[in-house]
C-alpha cells in the first residue's frame, strides 16, 4: 500500500486525547501513513508565542492534507479563530458535514441522511467587524459571486455524483435581499448545470423547524457559512450529537478533515471524549487518499462496537472511556 505523509494538529481540551485515539486506530488499520504531529493552541502559545509553530503551517504546505482536532477559540477578546484562520489561508472553501442515523445509536430521528455543504470563508465570518463607538459595534456580511457559485457547485457536483435527488438552498433573503439575495440567485443559476438533481430554496428559520419535525425530507443542503456552522450542530443532535459528525475542509490545493465538535473544555482531560467524529474524519481523509478500504474498514469496526453497546463512551449513554472505546474498535479490526 502507498505509503502518505500528512500533517496532524493535537488541539486544546480534548484534542489531544482523541488525536491519540484515532492514530492508533488509523495504524492498527494498517492505513500506511506518516505523520508530521504539532501541538497547536494555548498550550503552544504559553510555551512559545505561537498558536501554529512554523513548521507546522510548512508541514501542511509540502503535505497538503491536514488532519486537526479542536481547538479553543477565546470569546469575545483575545485571538481570533485559529479554525477561522486555516480555511481561508488556505481556501478551504467547501465544508462537507455529512449527518447519518446510525441504527445502533438510539435518537427520537431515524433515517437522517443530510450532507450539509457550508461555505467557508466569507460571509460574517470574514471578520469585518468596527467598533464605531462605546455603544455601537458593525459587524459586516459578505456574499459573493466566486465563492457562492463554487460551494453551490461543490454541493450538486456531489448530488450528481453520489445519485443524491435533491439539494436545499438556505437563505434569508426575506431579509437579506441583497446578500441573502445573491446566493438564492446564483444558486438556481448553477443548478440548471445539473438538472437531473432537483434544486429547491428555503428561509433558515423554517429549515431549523422542519429539521427536527421531518429531517427525512432534506437531502443535500448548501448554505451560507453563519448558518451552516450552526444547523450543522443541529443536524449532529438528530444523529446522537456532536461525537458523531465528521467534516472535511476541501479547497483547491489543500484539505483539511476535522470533527464538528469543538475541544469541550467541559470534559476535557476526563478520558470520556468520543473519538468517533473525529475518527470518521479521519475516513473522509482516507478516502480523499484513495485509501477506500481502510476507510470501509473503520467504519465497519465503528459499526459494530456501536452495535455491541458494551463500550461507549458517556455521550452515547456507555460507561466507558475513550480508552477503552478504542481498544474496542482496535479489537474489530
Ligand atoms: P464543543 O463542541 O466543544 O462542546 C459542546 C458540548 O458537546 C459539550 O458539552 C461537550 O462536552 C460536548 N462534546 C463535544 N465534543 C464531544 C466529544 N467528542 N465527545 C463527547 N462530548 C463532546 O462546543 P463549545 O463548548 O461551545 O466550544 C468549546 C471551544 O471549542 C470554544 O473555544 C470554541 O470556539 C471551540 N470550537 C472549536 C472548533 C474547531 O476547532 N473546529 C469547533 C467548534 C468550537
Amino acid at each position: 500500500m502507498e505509503k502518505n505523509t500528512i500533517t496532524v494538529f493535537k488541539g486544546d481540551g480534548i484534542g489531544p486525547e482523541i488525536t491519540d485515539a484515532v492514530l492508533k486506530i488509523l495504524d492498527a488499520a494498517g492505513a500506511g501513513l506518516e505523520y508530521e504531529i504539532f501541538r497547536v493552541g494555548a498550550a503552544e502559545y504559553e510555551e512559545n508565542g505561537a498558536l501554529i509553530p512554523e513548521a507546522g503551517f510548512a508541514s501542511f504546505e509540502k503535505n497538503r492534507v491536514l488532519l486537526k482536532s479542536p481547538i479553543t477559540t477565546p470569546l469575545g477578546t483575545g485571538f481570533r479563530s485559529l479554525n477561522v484562520m486555516l480555511r481561508k489561508k488556505y481556501d478551504l472553501y467547501a465544508n462537507m458535514r455529512p449527518a447519518r442515523s446510525n441504527s445502533a445509536v438510539k435518537t427520537p430521528f431515524e433515517n437522517v441522511d443530510i450532507v450539509m455543504f457550508r461555505e467557508n470563508t466569507e460571509d460574517l465570518y470574514a471578520g469585518v467587524e468596527t467598533q464605531v463607538d462605546q455603544d455601537t459595534a458593525h459587524s459586516i456580511k459578505i456574499i459573493t459571486r466566486k465563492c457562492s457559485e463554487r460551494i453551490i457547485r461543490a454541493a450538486f457536483g456531489y448530488a450528481q455524483k453520489n445519485g443524491r435527488k435533491k439539494v436545499t438552498c438556505v437563505h434569508k433573503a426575506n431579509i437579506m435581499k441583497i446578500s441573502d439575495g445573491l446566493f438564492r440567485d446564483i444558486f438556481y443559476e448553477v443548478s440548471k448545470e445539473y438538472p437531473q438533481v432537483q434544486a429547491e430554496d428555503k428561509i433558515v428559520d423554517n429549515v431549523a423547524m422542519q429539521l427536527v419535525m421531518q429531517p427525512q425530507k432534506f437531502d443535500v443542503i448548501v448554505t451560507e457559512n453563519l448558518y451552516g456552522d450552526i444547523l450543522s450542530d443541529l443536524t449532529s443532535g438528530l444523529i446522537g450529537g456532536l461525537g458523531l459528525l465528521p467534516s472535511s475542509n476541501m479547497g483547491e490545493d489543500f484539505a483539511m478533515f476535522e470533527a464538528v465538535h469543538g475541544s469541550a473544555p467541559d470534559i476535557a482531560g476526563k478520558g470520556i471524549a468520543n473519538p468517533t467524529a473525529f475518527l470518521w474524519s479521519a475516513c473522509m481523509m482516507l478516502e480523499h487518499l484513495g485509501k477506500q478500504e481502510t476507510a470501509v474498514k473503520i467504519r465497519r469496526a465503528v459499526d459494530e462496537v456501536l452495535r455491541q453497546g458494551t463500550a461507549l463512551t458517556p455521550d452515547l449513554g456507555g460507561t466507558a472511556g475513550t480508552k477503552e472505546y478504542t481498544e474496542e474498535i482496535i479489537r474489530q479490526l
